[in-house]
C-alpha cells in the first residue's frame, strides 16, 4: 500500500478532521458497549437470584439499546450535517480551484474527457476511501486488539489460539491482496482508457451521425467496454476463489476456538455464562478480521483510483506566480520579445511529458511599440499562434525573455495584465449564456457600472449592434450551448466586443476572420480597424488585405522571424513575403 499517498489524502480534508474524530468517539462508544454487552448478559446465567438475572438482562439490552439507537442516530446525524455534504463541497473547490491555477498550456495538452473521469473518480474515492478507513477499519482493528486482549486475560489458551489464527489469516490475505495489485491497477487503467474513448465518441455524436458511423461506433464502444469488463471478472474471479478458501479455513478455525472454550467450560475452568460471552467475543473478533481483510482490497482499489487525482492536485503551475506581482501605474502596452525560443512538450502514451528538442520558436525578437498596429503573416505552422500565446502567458519561453512595458512578463501580476488584454481567435469560445453576459464575462466587478450606452458603444464599433437590435430580446437573447444560435461572423464579432468593453491596452486577433465569407469578413475587418485605435494591436491574418494597413508586418517562417517591416517594403525586399503574396496565403 502507498502509505505516502495515503496520509496525504487525509490531508486533503484537513478541515473536516475534529468531524471525523466525533464519529469516531461515537464508534468506540458504540464498541465498549457492545464488548460489555455479552458480558452482562453472560452474567445472567450466572446470576444467585432471579432479580440479579433481570438487572443484568435489562442492563445488558439497554446497551444493546443505545448502541443501536442512539449512537447510531447520532453518528449518521453528524456524519449528515458535518461530512458527507461538506467534504464534496470542499473536494469540488480544491479541484476546480487547482485546475483554475494551472497554465492554459497544460490544459490545452490534456484530454478533457480524461481529467473529467480523473476528478470526478477521485473525489469520490478519496471521501470514501478516508471514512471507510476511519469508521471502519481502525474501529476494526481496535476492536479485534482489545477482544483479543480480554480473552488472552481471561483465557491465555484460547487467547492464543484467536492471535495464531488471526496472524495466519491476516499474513496470507495480505499477501494475496498484494499478488494482485499489479493486475487490479491494470483493470483501473483500463477503465480510464475506456472512459476517455467514450466520452470522446460523447463528444463527437453528431460527427458519428452525419458519417454514418453509428454501427461503427457502437461496436467500438462496446468491444471497449467488453474488454474491460473480461479482463476485470479475470481478475476478480480467482480472487474470490482464493478468497473462500481463506475463509472457510478462518471459520473452522472459528470453531476451533468455541471447541477450546466449550472444552475448558466442561472441565470447569469457566461459568456457563462465560462461555457465552466466549464465544460472542470470538466471533465479534474474528468477524473483524475477515472485515480487514476485505477492506485492505478495497482501500487499494481506491488508492489506485485516487493517485491520478491526487497527481493532478499534486501539480504545479507551469506558469508559476511571482512572490511580488507587479501592477504597472501606467500601462501601456509595448511588448518586446528578446531571443525567446519556445518547444511544446511531447506526450508519450501515459500523457507524461518529455523533452523535446524541437523549437515550434527559435530566438524570436522584436520591439512592438505601445498603440502600433502590427500585422503578423506566415505559412501555416510557422509560429504565429505560438507567438502571441507566449504575450498571453499561455505558458513560458523556453529561453529567452517576453517584456512588457520593460517588465519581466513573469514578474507582473497576470490578473491585472490578462484584465488588459483582450483576444478574438478563430475559435470562439462562448457559455450558454445572454449575448449581455457573453460581452461582459471578463469584466469583474466593474461589469455592472457598464452603461447601457457603453455596451451599445462596443457593439457599434464590433458591427454587430444591428444584429443584437433586431433580436427579440436584444442583449438579452440566449445564445446556445458554444454559440450554436449564432453564426460565425457574429460569433466573431461578440468576442470583438467582449474584448473591447475592457478597454484593453492590448488587443490580439489570432484568425479572426479565417472562418469568414467575405461579407462578414469585411465587416469583422471593419471592426478589427475601429478597434485598434489607441491601443497596441497585433493581428494574425492569412490575407493580406486585413493587414496591409498595419504600422509594421512581422513575417514568420519555421518558428523564426523572417523579417520586419510595412507592406511596401517587405514586398521590395522579402522573398517568403512575396512568396506568400504569390501563393494566395495573403493575397490582395
Ligand atoms: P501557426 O499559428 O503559425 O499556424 P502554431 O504556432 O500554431 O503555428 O504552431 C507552430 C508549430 O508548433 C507547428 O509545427 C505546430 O505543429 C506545433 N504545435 C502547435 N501547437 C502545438 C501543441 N499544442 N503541441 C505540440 N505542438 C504544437
Ligand atoms: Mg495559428
Amino acid at each position: 500500500m502507498n502509505k505516502k499517498l495515503l496520509i496525504k489524502l487525509f490531508r486533503y480534508l484537513r478541515p473536516y478532521w475534529k468531524h471525523f474524530g466525533v464519529v469516531l468517539g461515537l464508534i468506540f462508544a458504540s464498541q465498549a458497549f457492545g464488548l460489555l454487552a455479552p458480558y452482562l448478559f453472560a452474567k445472567m446465567f450466572d446470576a444467585k437470584t432471579f432479580g440479579d438475572a433481570m438487572i443484568y438482562v435489562i442492563a445488558s439490552f439497554l446497551l444493546w439499546f443505545i448502541v443501536a439507537t442512539v449512537i447510531s442516530t447520532m453518528r449518521s446525524y453528524w456524519e449528515t450535517k458535518h461530512i458527507v455534504f461538506d467534504t464534496d463541497i470542499h473536494l469540488n473547490h480544491t479541484s476546480l480551484k487547482k485546475l483554475l491555477g494551472l497554465s492554459i498550456g497544460q490544459h490545452r495538452n490534456q484530454h478533457s474527457g480524461v481529467k473529467q473521469h480523473v476528478i470526478t473518480q477521485g473525489q469520490n474515492s478519496i471521501d470514501q476511501l478516508v471514512q471507510m478507513i476511519l469508521f471502519d477499519v481502525a474501529p476494526s482493528v481496535i476492536q479485534t486488539v482489545t477482544t483479543i486482549i480480554l480473552v488472552l486475560v481471561v483465557s491465555p489458551v484460547v487467547g492464543a489460539w484467536i492471535t495464531a489464527i488471526t496472524a495466519v489469516f491476516m499474513y496470507f490475505s495480505i499477501k494475496r491482496n498484494y499478488k494482485y495489485k499489479p493486475k487490479i491497477l491494470t483493470w483501473l487503467d483500463k477503465n480510464k482508457d475506456q472512459s476517455k474513448m467514450v466520452s470522446e465518441v460523447y463528444r463527437n455524436v453528431p460527427l458519428v451521425i452525419l458519417e454514418a458511423q453509428e454501427e461503427k461506433s457502437l461496436n467500438q464502444v462496446d468491444a471497449s467496454i467488453r474488454e474491460t469488463a473480461q479482463f476485470g471478472k479475470n481478475v476478480w474471479i480467482p480472487f474470490i476463489k482464493e478468497s473462500a478458501l481463506l475463509r472457510i479455513i478462518l471459520g473452522i478455525a472459528r470453531f476451533g476456538g468455541i471447541g477450546i472454550a466449550m472444552y475448558l467450560t466442561f472441565n470447569g475452568q469457566f461459568s456457563k455464562g462465560m462461555l457465552f460471552a466466549f464465544v460472542s467475543w470470538i466471533q465479534q473478533a474474528l468477524g473483524n478480521v475477515e472485515n480487514i481483510a476485505q477492506q485492505q482490497r478495497r482501500i487499494m482499489i481506491m488508492l489506485g483510483k485516487t493517485k491520478k487525482y491526487h497527481d493532478l492536485l499534486e501539480m504545479e503551475s507551469d506558469v508559476p506566480t511571482p512572490a511580488y506581482p507587479i501592477q504597472p501605474q501606467d500601462f501601456k502596452g509595448k511588448v518586446e520579445f528578446k531571443n525567446v525560443s519556445y518547444a511544446y512538450p511531447r506526450r508519450n502514451a501515459e500523457n507524461e511529458p518529455k523533452p523535446n528538442d524541437l523549437n515550434s520558436l527559435s530566438s524570436v525578437s522584436f520591439i512592438i511599440a505601445a498603440g502600433e498596429k502590427i500585422g503578423i503573416v506566415g505559412e501555416s505552422g510557422s509560429g504565429k499562434s505560438t507567438l502571441v500565446n507566449l504575450i498571453r502567458r499561455s505558458f513560458d519561453p523556453k529561453s529567452g525573455n517576453v517584456y512588457i512595458d520593460d517588465i519581466p512578463l513573469t514578474n507582473l501580476d497576470l490578473h491585472y495584465f490578462r484584465s488588459n488584454l483582450g483576444n478574438v481567435e478563430q475559435d470562439i469560445a462562448v457559455f450558454d449564456l445572454s449575448i449581455r453576459d457573453n460581452i461582459l464575462y471578463g469584466m469583474n466587478g466593474r461589469a455592472k457600472y457598464v452603461t447601457a450606452n457603453e455596451l451599445k458603444k462596443v457593439a457599434q464599433i464590433a458591427s454587430i449592434e444591428h444584429f443584437i437590435e433586431n433580436l427579440e430580446n436584444g442583449f438579452d437573447t440566449m445564445v446556445g450551448e458554444k454559440g450554436v444560435k449564432l453564426s460565425g461572423g457574429e460569433r466573431q464579432r461578440i468576442a470583438i466586443a467582449r474584448a473591447l468593453i475592457k478597454e484593453p491596452k492590448i488587443l490580439i486577433f489570432d484568425e479572426a476572420t479565417s472562418a469568414l465569407d467575405a461579407y462578414n469578413e469585411k465587416l469583422v475587418h471593419d471592426a478589427m480597424n475601429e478597434a485598434s485605435v489607441g491601443r497596441t494591436t497585433i493581428i494574425i491574418a492569412h490575407r493580406l488585405s486585413t493587414v496591409i494597413d498595419a504600422d509594421r508586418i512581422i513575417v514568420m517562417k519555421k518558428g523564426m522571424v523572417d523579417d520586419i517591416g510595412t507592406h511596401f517594403e517587405l514586398q521590395a525586399r522579402c522573398a517568403e513575403y512575396q512568396k506568400l503574396i504569390k501563393n494566395q496565403v495573403v493575397s490582395i
